[in-house]
């Protein structure tokens, strides 16, 4: 056991979530950025043809921030049926209503098949180049359960909490932090 654990009996690991990429041709490109890079203001602006790959909460909001800019053309372009499936109905009428006020533009069904100079290629009834000059990936997290699988072998109590068990809300982080405490 590494010495700098041997003074803990337990270990609540809290990692959290990290962004997925996008597995296709093009998707390290210079041009193309992560979501949640972008909202936590890590990477530089985007601006101008804007393509935000995935409606999810995160995609629709970074959509949203940027195409209430002036000079900007933003398209979201969403795999399911609907964009926002996964949020409340509270997030659904007031980021719908700032798509429809802003003209952000939303492709359904649609799948992004690669990324190159001009801008996406999306799968949506036949291939078509949809311009862009920033495409920004919001296709979902993934737990970051690394630390949790090296420690668990070890002779602590280890117990791993929130969204490096499976990405959730606020609530179901403080949900389960509450039960590790209650644990040991
Ligand atoms: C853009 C975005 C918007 C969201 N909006 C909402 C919302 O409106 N409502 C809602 O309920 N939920 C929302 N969520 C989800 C919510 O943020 C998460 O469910 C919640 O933060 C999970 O809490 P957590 O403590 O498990 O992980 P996190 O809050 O991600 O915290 C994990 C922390 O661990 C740190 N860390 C990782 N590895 C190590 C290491 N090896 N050593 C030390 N530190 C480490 C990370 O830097 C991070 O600070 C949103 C998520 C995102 C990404």
């Amino acid at each position: 056991m590494p010495t700098q654990l041997c003074c803990f009996d337990a270990v609540i690991v809290a990692t959290g979530a990290q962004p997925v990429k996008l597995p296709v041709p093009g998707g390290d490109n210079k041009n193309v950025l992560i979501g949640v890079d972008v909202l936590d203001g890590k990477t530089e602006e985007p601006k101008g043809n804007i393509v935000v790959v995935g409606g999810g909460l995160i995609g629709t909001e970074v959509a949203v921030d940027y195409g209430i800019r002036t000079g900007n053309n933003v398209t979201i372009v969403e795999m399911l049926p609907r964009i926002m499936s996964d949020c409340s109905d509270s997030d659904n009428i007031v980021y719908s209503q700032m798509i429809a006020e802003h003209n952000i533009k939303v492709m359904t069904s649609a799948r992004v098949v690669e990324i190159n100079s001009e801008g996406v290629i999306v799968d949506c009834k036949g291939k078509k180049l949809v311009p862009a000059d920033y495409v920004i990936i919001a296709v979902g997290m993934k737990p970051q359960s690394e630390l949790y699988t090296q420690l668990e072998n070890s002779d602590l109590e280890v117990i791993s909490v929130g969204d490096c068990v499976q990405t959730g809300k606020i609530y179901d982080a403080i949900h389960t932090g509450y039960k590790a405490g209650l644990r040991i």
